[in-house]
C-alpha cells in the first residue's frame, strides 16, 4: 500500500489559471503540487477592515466606506500624470478623496453612489490618499477583510497569488484531509486541518488568523518532533548493538579510586549512560554541561564499563593538542587497572601507526584517543563498544553505517562543549536522549571576570605577574583575526615576544595552530609542569584543555569572539582550588559587542551564557556557520513557538513510545507519512525493516 495525500501529487496546473509559464514561476518557489500551493502561505495581511476616521491617526493607512458627494474633478499635468479628486461623505464628515495618476476613474465618480476607500489619512487637510478605491454595487470586494500577503516575484503578482490560492482552496479545499490524532486535536482545541488552512489564507479578524496559524505550526513541529521521536524509539527496540555487561560494583570500586568525590550531577549523568549501556540497542546520548562541569571523568568512567565489559572504547576530539591531553589524564585516571590507551592522530611516524593499527585490531588496545578519522578508514576494532565524541564532530547516520559495514554498532555519547539552550537542544537534537549536568564540583569559586579597555593593558601585565608571584599562570588569547589564519599567528608570535620582554624573569610559551604537533606537545607540556607561566595561544586552546594551576585568562580584543566563545575560553580557568579571573581586554564599537562584554561580566552560568547568545546571534548562528543541524519551517520560528514546540515534541515522544502507535489503524496515516520520509528511507535497510510493514 502506499497511499498519499492526493493533494501532494496533483501537479499546481491542475489549479484553474495556472498557466505552464505560471507554473514554472511557481516552481522557483517551490510550489510544485496543489498541497504545496494551499501551505503556501501568506507571512501577514493587509488590514482592508472598514474603520471609523476618528479611529484612525494621521498618516496612517486605513479603509473607510462612504458616500460620493461631488463629482470627480480632474487636473492632467503632462501627458502621463494627473490628480483626480471628489468629496465624500462618511459618517457625516466630508472629506477629500485624491487619486493620482487614475484619471480613468472620473466617471465612475458619481454623486450619491457608495465607495469604498483605502489610503493614507491626512487628519489635518481632512484628506485621504486613495491606493485602492473599490465599488460596492460591483459585487464582491475585498473591503471588510484582512487580504493574504505572499511572498511574491517576477510575474507571479500578490493579486494573482490571491486569486490562484482563493482558486486552489475552492477547487481542491474539500479534499484538505485531516493529519493529526484526534485525541490531540481535542486535547489542545486545535482548528480541524481543513478550516485551519481555509482561514490563514482568509482569516475573519485577528484571532481567527491566529488560531489557524497555532494549529499549523503545531503540525508543522508535531510532524518534525514525530520524526525525531519515531527513529528514537525504533532505535530503542533495536537489538543489534552492544549489551554492555558491566555490575554496578566494578564502576563504583573506580569511581571511589578517583582523587575526589563525583557531583550528584555526575553520578546521575553516568547512571543514565548505564542504564543505555546495558541495553541491547545503541546508546544515542548527548552529554551536557558548563565548562569544567566534569564531563570528561563522566566519558571516562563510561569507557571503563565498555572495556570491563570486554569490549573497546574510542575518544573522538576536535584536535590533536586535545587528543594527546585527553590520552596523558585517561592514562592517569587508569593507572594500575591494566587498562591500555593508545593515541592515533596524523602525526604518528608511519611504523607507530601500523603498530597501533595492529594492537587495536588484536585487542591489545582498550581505548583509543584520537581525532575523527580514527573510526575510518583502516582502523578496526576487535569490538567497538563505546564511542565518545564531541558535538562539533556529530555522530552521524554515516559514521554508523561506516561502523556497520565493519560489523559494529557501539553505543555512542556525545558531549557538547557549550551548553545548548532546550528549544535549540529539542530542535538539532530531538534525535538524542540527553543528560544535564548542571552544577559544577564541589568547592569551585566562581571566576571573577573584568572587562577593561586597552589603554588599562599596563594594570594587566601587573595582575599577570602578581599571578606569577603566587606560584600561578596565565592564559593570554590573542586576538581572532578573521580569514586570516596567517595574521592571527603574526599576532600571536608578536604577543609572545612583547611579553618576553615584560617579564624577563618568567618563561612566556607560544602555541598556535601553525606549529606542529611535537612542537605543540611540548610547550603544553611546560606549561602543565608550570616551566612556562604565561601561555599566549591563539583560540586553540579553546576546547576541553584543563591546568587547575591556570587561574588568569586574558583575552585581547574579546569583542571579536562570540559569547559562548568567550565562556569557553574563560573555562580554561576555575579549575583548581584557587581564585580564578578573567580579563576582557577590549573596546567594542558595536553595541553587540559591548552587550557581550556585559553578559560576561553579570554571569558565569554557562546556560545563561547561551541563552543569550542565541538572543543575540539567532538560532542560525548559533552552532556557527559549519553544520547548524538546524530545520527549517515553513511556518514556526523556533523563538516564538517555543510552548508549542515544547507541546509538540512531548506528544511526539508520548505517541512513539506507545505500543499502539506501531500498529493501531487509528495511526495509520502517520505511520505511512514516515515510512515516506527520508530519514527513514535512509541509507540503512534494516531501519525501514523496523517499521512494521503491512500497515
Ligand atoms: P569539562 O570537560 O566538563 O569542561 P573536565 O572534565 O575537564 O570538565 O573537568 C574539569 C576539572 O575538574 C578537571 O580538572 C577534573 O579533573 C576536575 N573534576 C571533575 N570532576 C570533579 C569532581 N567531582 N570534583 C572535583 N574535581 C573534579
Ligand atoms: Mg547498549
Amino acid at each position: 500500500m502506499n497511499h498519499k495525500d492526493p493533494l501532494s501529487i496533483l501537479p499546481v496546473r491542475q489549479v484553474k489559471g495556472v498557466s505552464p509559464r505560471k507554473e514554472s514561476e511557481l516552481h522557483a518557489f517551490g510550489v510544485r503540487t496543489v498541497a504545496d500551493l494551499l501551505e503556501y502561505y501568506p507571512f501577514r495581511y493587509e488590514d482592508y477592515r472598514i474603520r471609523e476616521l476618528t479611529e484612525a491617526q494621521d498618516g496612517e493607512k486605513m479603509t473607510i466606506r462612504g458616500t460620493i458627494r461631488s463629482a470627480g474633478a480632474l487636473q492632467r499635468y503632462g501627458r502621463s500624470k494627473s490628480r483626480l479628486s471628489c468629496k465624500v461623505e462618511t459618517n457625516r464628515v466630508l472629506i477629500t478623496a485624491v487619486w493620482f495618476n487614475r484619471h480613468f476613474l472620473q466617471d465612475q465618480l458619481v454623486p450619491g453612489r457608495e465607495i469604498v476607500l483605502t489610503g493614507k489619512w491626512d487628519k489635518q487637510r481632512l484628506q485621504l490618499t486613495v491606493a485602492e478605491s473599490e465599488f460596492p454595487d460591483r459585487g464582491p470586494s475585498k473591503s471588510g477583510t484582512l487580504q493574504p500577503v505572499y511572498s511574491v516575484g517576477g510575474s507571479v503578482t500578490q493579486a494573482w497569488m490571491r486569486k490562484t490560492i482563493r482558486q486552489a482552496l475552492e477547487q481542491f479545499g474539500a479534499m484538505i484531509a485531516e493529519v493529526l490524532p484526534r485525541e490531540l486535536i481535542e486535547r489542545h482545541r486545535l482548528m480541524p486541518r481543513r478550516e485551519a488552512i481555509f482561514r490563514i489564507h482568509h482569516p475573519e479578524d485577528t484571532s481567527d488568523g491566529r488560531e489557524a496559524r497555532r494549529r499549523l505550526v503545531y503540525e508543522e513541529l508535531f510532524w518534525f518532533q514525530l520524526k525525531l521521536q519515531a527513529f528514537r524509539s525504533l532505535n530503542r527496540k533495536r537489538t543489534d548493538g552492544v549489551a554492555h555487561q558491566v555490575s554496578a560494583d566494578t564502576i563504583r570500586s573506580f569511581a571511589e579510586s578517583l582523587p575526589f568525590e563525583l557531583t550528584e550531577g555526575q553520578k546521575k549523568a553516568i547512571n543514565e549512560i548505564l542504564v543505555d549501556m546495558r541495553r541491547p540497542y545503541a546508546m544515542n546520548r548527548l552529554l551536557q554541561g558548563d565548562v569544567g562541569a566534569g564531563k570528561t571523568v563522566v566519558a571516562a568512567i563510561a569507557l571503563y564499563a565498555t572495556v570491563k565489559s570486554g569490549h573497546q572504547g574510542a575518544l573522538m576530539v576536535p584536535t590533536e593538542i586535545l587528543a594527546e591531553q585527553h590520552a596523558r589524564s585517561l592514562a592517569k585516571l587508569y593507572a594500575g587497572t591494566g587498562i591500555e590507551v593508545a593515541l592515533l592522530t596524523g602525526s604518528l611516524t608511519e611504523r607507530r601507526r601500523r603498530e597501533t593499527l595492529a594492537g587495536i585490531q588484536m585487542g591489545l588496545t582498550d581505548i583509543v584517543v584520537g581525532t575523527h578519522a580514527l573510526i575510518q578508514e583502516d582502523v578496526f576494532f576487535r569490538s567497538l563498544g563505546l564511542v565518545v565524541t564531541d558535538e562539533q564532530h556529530r555522530f552521524g547516520v554515516n559514521q554508523r553505517s561506516i561502523l556497520r559495514r565493519k560489523g559494529m554498532n557501539p553505543d555512542v555519547l556525545t558531549m557538547t562543549a557549550t551548553p545548548i539552550p532546550r528549544t535549540l537542544a529539542i530542535t538539532a537534537f530531538g534525535d538524542l536522549d540527553i543528560s544535564t549536568i548542571r552544577e559544577r564540583p564541589h568547592g569551585r569559586k566562581p571566576i571573577k571576570t573584568y572587562w577593561v579597555k586597552h589603554s588599562m593593558m599596563d594594570r594587566v601585565l601587573g595582575f599577570i605577574r602578581r599571578e606569577a608571584a603566587a606560584g600561578r599562570q596565565t592564559y593570554v588569547i590573542c586576538p581572532l583575526i578573521e580569514e586570516s589564519d596567517k595574521l592571527d599567528v603574526q599576532n600571536a608570535i608578536d604577543l609572545q615576544a612583547q611579553l618576553q620582554q615584560a617579564f624577563p624573569d618568567l618563561r612566556v610559551g607560544l602555541l598556535h595552530g601553525r606549529m606542529t604537533a611535537a612542537e605543540k606537545e611540548e610547550v603544553m607540556r611546560a606549561f602543565e609542569t608550570n616551566e612556562v607561566q604565561v601561555l599566549v595561544a591563539t583560540t586553540v586552546v579553546e576546547v576541553g584543555v584543563d591546568v587547575p594551576n591556570a587561574t588568569l585568562m586574558v583575552i585581547m580584543d574579546a569583542e571579536r569572539f562570540g559569547l559562548s566563545q568567550l565562556h569557553q575560553l574563560r573555562g580554561r580557568v576555575g579549575r583548581g582550588a584557587h581564585q580564578s579571573y578573567c580579563v576582557l581586554v577590549a573596546d567594542p564599537k558595536s553595541d553587540v559587542g559591548r552587550e557581550r562584554m556585559g553578559a560576561m561580566t553579570e554571569t558565569d552560568d554557562g546556560f545563561e551564557i547561551a541563552r543569550r547568545d542565541l538572543e543575540l546571534r539567532g538560532p542560525g548562528d548559533f552552532f556557527g556557520t559549519k553544520q547548524s543541524g538546524l530545520p527549517e519551517f515553513r511556518l514556526a520560528d523556533m523563538a516564538a513557538d517555543f510552548a508549542i514546540l515544547e507541546q509538540a515534541r512531548d506528544d511526539a515522544a508520548e505517541l512513539a513510545g506507545r505500543e499502539d502507535f506501531w500498529h493501531s489503524p487509528e495511526y495509520a496515516a502517520l505511520r505511512e507519512r514516515l515510512q515516506q520520509d527520508p530519514v527513514f528511507k535512509g541509507s540503512s535497510s534494516t531501519r525501514q525493516q523496523c517499521l512494521p510493514g503491512g500497515i
